[in-house]
């Protein structure tokens, strides 16, 4: 299950305990992926689409239990993803649709208010309630993505007015939130870890949110220990990278003009150098009669580094 439908199916479970709670978690999920009907004889019907069980299963629990109304289900297999299910949950009589309409505050003296849009809705005036509208929200039209990937939730609306309420509802909480256009859509997003475990708690998905705690937690360790990997790498790569250039150096040398020609401590240094490619600094200091310090062998180095690159240039001239 992918973390999303995790997400979804933990939250489906959670029924408010209070009616204003359950009110504004209606309202959210019709207002962000209702559709209401009205028929010539200006009888109204509501209907939500979602292909998410656990969706359907809310909306239905919620009309039950705040309105008292059994709504009418209808699966529809998809014709085009062969395992995807469509579920129809409609409101059908008038009475019934006005009802929730009115006390979901969408509909005033019988016209439905802007678009259903949420300003200034008194159904979301106390804080719980406020929390209960995001988690409908959610649930209606929303994705949170795997956090082993990356960190991503989104609330997907049909106009930009819907997307600035929903996000000052989100900041009311004190979680940042962007808006982006898609396609004819506007989406609500939120891409900081913190912030994903911020909204997880504000719409008390609870163990939705210990499990991306966790994931955070891993991810934190893998990323400094990755660090450290990459620094011992890099440090390890420039002493190999020294290492060839020295010994690169010292060969020219022995090829044009012969180890011999150079002093005493810079030939038996060149000798030693060359017949251990790979140990430290240190180590060679060790090994040189008498023995000298790793600045020391790293100064003799650095001389036979200048003497190779003059006898370069004097070859390149001549
Ligand atoms: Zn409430």
């Amino acid at each position: 299950m992918s973390f999303s439908k995790e997400v979804k199916e933990e939250l489906s479970r959670h029924i408010p305990s209070g009616r204003h709670c359950c009110i504004a978690e209606t309202a959210a999920i019709i207002s962000l992926c209702g559709h209401v009907k009205i028929s010539s004889q200006d009888r109204f019907s509501v209907k939500i689409h979602t292909e998410n069980i656990a969706v359907a299963r809310k909306y239905f629990t919620l009309l039950k239990k705040t309105f008292n109304i059994v709504a009418e289900i209808t699966i529809r297999k998809n014709a085009y993803l062969k395992k995807g299910r469509t579920y129809t949950i409609t409101v059908n009589n008038h009475e019934d649709a006005l009802k929730v309409l009115t006390t979901c505050k969408l509909l005033e003296d019988g016209d439905i208010v802007e678009n259903m849009s949420i300003s200034d809705n008194t159904v979301i005036m106390n804080s719980c309630c406020k929390r209960s509208f995001v988690r409908g929200a959610f649930i209606a039209s929303g994705s949170i993505s795997t956090p082993e990937k990356f960190y991503h939730f989104e609330i997907v609306c049909n106009s930009y007015d819907k997307a600035v309420q929903l996000s000052q509802l989100i900041k009311s909480f004190d979680i940042e939130s962007k808006i982006v256009e898609r396609k004819k859509y506007f989406v609500v997003y939120i891409k900081d870890g913190a912030g994903i475990v911020d909204i997880l708690n504000v719409m008390e998905a609870h163990v939705a949110l210990m499990n991306l705690e966790n994931v955070r937690i891993l991810k934190e360790m893998r990323n400094s220990v990755n660090r450290k990997v990459n620094c011992e790498t890099a440090n390890l790569n420039k002493t190999v990278a020294a290492a060839v250039k020295q010994t690169m150096d010292i060969k020219y040398i022995q090829e044009t003009v012969g180890l011999s020609k150079l002093p005493e401590a810079l030939r038996q240094l060149a000798e030693i150098r060359l017949e251990n490619p790979d140990v430290s600094l240190k180590e060679l200091g060790g090994m040189l009669e008498p023995p000298v310090g790793k600045s020391g062998v790293n100064h003799r180095l650095r001389k036979i580094s200048e003497i190779a690159k003059k006898l370069q240039e004097d070859n390149s001239l001549a």
